[in-house]
């Protein structure tokens, strides 16, 4: 009684593990899950009958309940063979052998339950234990050994089968074959012993509890596991980076392929003092830090050539889902390639800022060299013109003055293009009236125009605000540029500019200029490179105007520089129309009104000084002779009282000997240059404050504020033009000195 009440419980206790397995198995979706439950489902169904073999009451009913429980362990064992094949990807092969071995299967089952109407022919027997208690047992008959072959030739195959792709499989899926393999000897052999133990076959029920759990263990945990290490560790052991793993008492527990081959790592004998881990704690603590990146130079050296190579190895934290550290790992970056191809790209960098500083250098020199001859054909050429009667002769000496100003023109857009590239071409804004700066545009460009026999006309908006704030300088050379180009290329018709504004917001509006003309036009396929550095559209066929391609390059730059926009419409033969907005700040809102042109017709040339000082004492310094001849034949007139030296050594002496009122210095000079001649006078002797100006052929970027910061009163650009000579030299000689002539006598 009290086996069988303890038989009883275990099969309980058998049923509840299998039905919490079945629970835990319901998401799982995949094919061999079904079988896998299918065999769970069975194993429960023999569980039962043998609990109704422990309960039968008469030998009927104990000999159904037994066939019952015996076959339902053949079912057991089928779907775990299907289960089995499925799960290993043998899903084709299931498919062929499930119905001729379920066809045996039926027949073992129907011999089985008919076991009881053939008096035992097959190979059930009751037999009874010491104490008087039935049991039921098999016996060795020839049937029995059918069902044995029936349910133990299948399974055997499928024992084969793991064996022979275990090692034919590659390591990851040959787990899962270990796996289940493992299971069922596992199984089998606690069944062998069991059995041979003598002990009676239906506490054998148990067994399918505890495969049950065991394959739901391999398929569930081991087996996902086991394929995850060994991926993860195949990935990182391919991975072109090295890592290492230390465990919280700082033992190295891992170290991938790489981190082995570059740095000689051994798990076992690998810690924090070897190389490169323990360079990377060092300078970390050394910072402070705990964790973080540390750039490793690490030399290596290969047949007598040593080479360097970087990696950049991250040392952090390792933490578990929770959050709990476990310990702490290295991340090895190799950067080798990247610091040779960062060293390449600053060498070329290198290379690139000499070419082009070589080229500012250039175009200082050459700006120089030209400006030079220019300032004494210029300036000569003022003198002459100041002097001369003849109107031919007047005519041929205007006609040098405008093609000086044409080859000075050249010179000026070359180094502002220098400026912008050079991104030192500032915005320097100042209130101005839209009027004047279109009034400006009109005197400068309408003879231009009537030479070529074109209309001219400039049409503003009423109410445009009557201050704006900007730099209006930049604004006339945008506007300068375009006109000048809209009349360049126009021979019949003419060229009009609109402008109006569209206010942007109270304090704001973008001022919108339309240069539009009836000329040449522009070929589509041009317009997108219309605006490209030294590009000059049918260059062969405007052969004849005058132009180096810069223009346009430069107005564009000159209108991104101040956040403005430039587009332009044209077609061959229709004119062009070029549309600039530019941002400009309101300082007086009041409109404009109507726009008047007050046509100045430029007067004849006629020159009149702008001031007498025969009191003030001047000091000229040049090495060029010529130079020293145009100034002081440019400032005849004022009557001032004029030395001149040669050479920065001279100048020196004369301001030791004389105090001057202003001293005019040229830069470039032979030693001492401008620069060491101002600060030897500056320094000591009679003019130590006497204002110095500086004349230079340099007008390359930013020299302005070089010159001033130097200590330099003043800067004129040589050509030197007579009106900024005589209004920088009322500015800088004392007042009392100075007698201006009277306005309306100029
Ligand atoms: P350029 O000094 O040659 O005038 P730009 O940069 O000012 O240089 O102009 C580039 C080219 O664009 C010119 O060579 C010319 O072919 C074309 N272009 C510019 N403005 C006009 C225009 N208003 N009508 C026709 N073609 C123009």
């Amino acid at each position: 009684m009290l086996t069988k009440t303890i038989y009883i419980l275990v099969d309980c206790i058998a049923v509840i593990n299998i039905l919490f397995l079945l629970k835990a198995m319901k998401n799982n979706s995949e094919y061999y899950a079904k079988w896998l439950s299918y065999a769970l489902k069975t194993a429960i169904v023999a569980i039962l009958a043998n609990i109704f073999v422990a309960c039968s009451f008469n030998k009927v009913s104990a000999e159904i309940s037994y066939a019952l429980y015996f076959s339902s362990i053949d079912w057991i064992i089928y779907c775990l063979t299907v289960f089995c094949l499925v799960y290993t990807n043998h899903r084709r092969f299931s498919k062929r052998f499930a119905m001729p071995t379920m066809i045996i299967m039926a027949v073992d089952t129907v011999s089985i339950l008919l076991n009881l109407l053939f008096n035992h022919v097959f190979y059930i027997f009751e037999t009874k234990d010491a104490s008087g208690v039935i049991f039921y047992q098999t016996g060795f008959r020839p049937l029995y050994y059918f069902h044995l072959a029936v349910d133990y030739i299948p399974l055997a195959f499928v024992l084969f089968l793991f064996v022979y792709q275990m090692f034919k499989s590659y390591s990851m899926y040959r787990i899962k074959y270990i796996g289940i393999l493992s299971v069922l000897i596992f199984v089998i052999v606690l069944n062998i012993i069991y059995m041979t133990a003598g002990l009676l076959l239906d506490a054998s029920v148990i067994f399918y509890s505890v495969a049950g759990t065991l394959v739901y263990f391999c398929i569930s945990t081991f087996v996902p596991k086991s394929l995850m290490s060994v991926s993860v560790g195949s990935a990182t052991d391919n991975m072109n980076e090295g890592l290492i793993l230390f465990d919280l008492n700082d033992n190295c527990i891992y170290a991938n392929t790489f981190s082995k081959e570059r740095f000689d790592v051994n798990e076992k004998t690998y810690n924090f003092k070897s190389e490169p881990v323990a360079t990377v704690v060092n300078t970390l603590r050394s910072k402070g830090h705990e964790y973080g990146t540390h750039h490793y130079i690490h030399t290596v050296s290969s047949n007598g050539v040593i080479t360097e190579e970087h990696y950049n190895i991250r040392y952090s934290e390792l933490t578990d889902k929770k959050g709990r550290t476990i310990g702490s790992y290295f991340l090895i970056e190799d950067t080798t390639e990247d610091v040779r191809y960062l060293r390449e790209i600053q060498e070329a960098k290198n290379i690139a800022d000499a070419a082009n500083s070589a080229k500012s250098t250039f175009l200082a020199n050459m700006s120089h060299e030209i400006r030079t001859p220019l300032n004494s054909i210029l300036g000569l050429n003022e003198m002459i013109l100041r002097t001369v009667e003849d109107p031919l002769l007047k005519e041929y000496s205007e006609n040098i003055r405008s093609s000086g100003n044409a080859l000075l023109g050249i010179i000026n857009d070359i180094l502002d293009f220098s400026k912008i590239e050079a991104n030192k071409m500032d915005i320097r804004p100042t209130d101005y009236n839209p009027h004047d700066l279109l009034r400006e545009c009109y005197n400068y460009f309408h003879q231009m125009a009537e030479g070529k026999d074109l209309y001219y006309t400039i049409n503003c908006d009423e109410n445009i605000p009557s201050v704006l704030n900007g730099d209006n300088k930049l604004i006339r050379q945008i506007m300068s540029n375009l006109i000048s180009n809209a009349i360049k290329y126009t021979k019949t018709g003419g060229v009009s500019v609109n402008v109006s504004c569209s206010e942007l917001n109270d304090k704001k509006v973008d001022l919108l200029i339309t240069i539009s003309d009836t000329g040449i036009g522009i070929d589509a396929k041009d317009i997108d490179t219309l605006f490209d550095s030294f590009k000059r559209v049918d260059e062969k066929e405007n052969y004849t105007i005058q132009g180096t391609g810069l223009g346009l390059s430069i107005t564009k730059d000159l209108i991104k520089l101040m956040n403005g926009n430039i587009i332009v419409e044209s077609a061959p033969g229709a004119g062009s129309t070029f549309r600039v907005s530019i941002p400009q700040k309101i300082t007086d809102k009041t409109p404009l009104g109507t726009f008047k042109i007050h046509d100045d017709k430029k007067p004849e040339h006629v020159y009149r000084e702008s001031f007498h000082a025969p009191t003030a004492h001047i000091l000229i310094v040049d090495d060029i002779k010529v130079n020293l001849t145009v100034i002081k034949a440019l400032l005849k007139k004022t009557e001032l009282k004029i030395d001149t030296a040669g050479g920065g050594d001279e100048a020196i002496e004369l301001c030791k000997k004389h105090k001057y009122d202003v001293i005019l210095l040229d830069h470039r000079m032979p030693a001492p240059d401008g620069i060491e001649t101002f600060v030897s006078i500056s320094s000591e002797g009679l003019n130590t404050l006497t204002p110095v100006v500086m004349l230079t052929a340099n007008a390359l970027i930013g020299m302005d504020v070089e010159y001033a910061e130097l200590g330099f009163s003043a800067y004129l650009t040589k050509p030197i033009q007579s009106a900024e000579l005589e209004k920088t030299l009322i500015d800088l000689l004392p007042e009392e000195k100075v007698e201006l002539t009277e306005p309306e006598q100029i």
